[in-house]
């Protein structure tokens, strides 16, 4: 006999408590920051994309407020419906300005950001080709669009062409040749690693395909005026359509493409995620716009210097650790754990300890590449590394069991 619906979910959630892979929302009390209380004890927090400290800070808080006073707390409709609002307005002009590209268009997270575009761009005749580890939301746009996908090794140019290659070779018989789409990240958000850009940007230019960089970890950390790794790399004029989202380094919410004053165009008209969804609150809008402005300052640069003096003391002090710790320079710090239970096991002796780390579990990464995803914030002090670091030390005796 057929279960009903909820003997059928709770059977469900049952063999996800069995694999390690049950997730649950734990109550933050205070403001999102290094220090939070959580279920109604102080922990520090190593778990935010908050990377420079922005999501609480005043300028940012101040330019919400006054957004609020004047705008009202709803957008009221899409902004293609009823009007567009000016913090909108302000908000592209100072994300084209900052990515130095003609225009930019705001979505209501990075999410639909990556939906909508990849979905108005991309259709059953063309072929996509992204990065085995892409974000979930680049994942599920080239689902939806219904195109090829094609899955290359992680951060693997030759392996990328093998497949540019074989796209190539379709477009010889009769109809349009498929437009291929290259989509990556610049900073991988699990792993902390960068991206091979210059190589991906010869690809593309070879095989005369779009690429789609995403720089959600990117942007606010690296390069010229914290405009992101694209820039650092002197590549931003060979992406054809850059993404990122508001709500990490940037310190609000919301996502963005920036690019082309065609492509933006082009996006209006046809990103169904843009269209059919309501305008983010003109405060969020405001806000973002507040932490854009902030990262290009002196205040930006004194915050990603403090990220990278904390990201040195880690380093230094986890060699003494069991768990590996990758080099790679970014705010993310992926601590190999292995077995799916075990990583679970080790978060929470952490969280007794008073230390907020999320266990990421398949279906995030693969099955049995279970981490504890760290995150360095500029509203972090050396005394709350030095912490962790001793927690870890303490959580460690704990042997995983063995797992695949
Ligand atoms: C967080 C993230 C997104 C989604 O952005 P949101 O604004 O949180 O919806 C997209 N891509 C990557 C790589 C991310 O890490």
């Amino acid at each position: 006999m057929q279960r009903d619906l909820n003997g059928e979910l709770a059977a469900r959630l049952a063999a996800l408590k069995s694999e390690g892979l049950y997730r649950e929302l734990r109550e933050i009390e205070s403001a999102q920051t290094a220090r939070v209380t959580m279920e109604g004890r102080a922990a520090l927090n190593f778990a935010s994309n908050d990377y420079l400290g922005f999501a609480n800070e005043p300028a940012l808080k101040e330019a919400a407020a006054r957004a609020l006073e004047k705008f009202g707390a709803g957008s009221g409709a899409s902004r293609l419906v009823c009007g567009s609002l000016s913090p909108h307005a302000r908000l592209e002009e100072s994300l084209a300005a900052f990515k130095r590209t003609e225009a930019a268009l705001s979505f209501s997270s990075g999410y639909a950001t990556a939906l909508g575009t990849i979905c108005a761009l991309m259709g059953k005749e063309d072929v996509i080709a992204i990065d085995r580890l892409a974000h979930a939301s680049i994942v599920d746009g080239a689902r939806l669009s219904g195109a090829r996908l094609r899955v290359f090794r992680h951060n693997d140019p030759g392996d990328l062409e093998d497949i540019l290659k074989w796209a190539d070779s379709r477009g010889s018989g009769a109809g349009r040749r498929p437009q291929i789409l290259i989509a990556t990240e610049s900073v991988f958000s699990m792993d902390g690693d960068f991206a091979p850009l210059k190589e991906l940007a010869d690809l593309k230019e070879k095989y005369g395909a779009w690429l789609m960089l995403d720089e959600a970890h990117g942007t606010g950390l690296f390069g010229p005026n914290r405009r992101g790794v694209a820039a650092q790399e002197g590549v931003s004029d060979r992406i054809d359509i850059q993404m990122g989202t508001l709500g990490k380094a940037l310190g609000a919410a919301g996502g963005y493409i920036a690019g082309s004053r065609t492509l933006i165009d082009y996006l209006t008209n046809k990103a169904r995620s843009f269209i059919f969804s309501t305008a983010p609150c003109p405060a969020q809008a405001a806000a973002a716009t507040a932490g854009i402005d902030l990262a290009q300052s002196a205040v930006g640069e004194e915050r990603v210097g403090q990220v990278w003096r904390l990201w040195e003391q880690l380093q230094a002090e986890a060699g003494s650790l069991v768990w590996k710790l990758p080099a790679f320079k970014t705010a993310i710090l992926p601590l190999m754990v292995g077995g799916e239970v075990a990583a679970t096991e080790l978060a929470r002796r952490l969280r007794e300890r008073g230390i907020f780390v999320p266990a990421i579990r398949y279906p995030t990464v693969k099955r049995g590449a279970a981490r504890l995803r760290l995150t360095l914030t500029a509203a972090h002090r050396r005394e709350d590394v030095a912490a962790l670091t001793d927690a870890l030390k303490a959580a460690g005796g704990y042997v995983p069991p063995v797992t695949v």
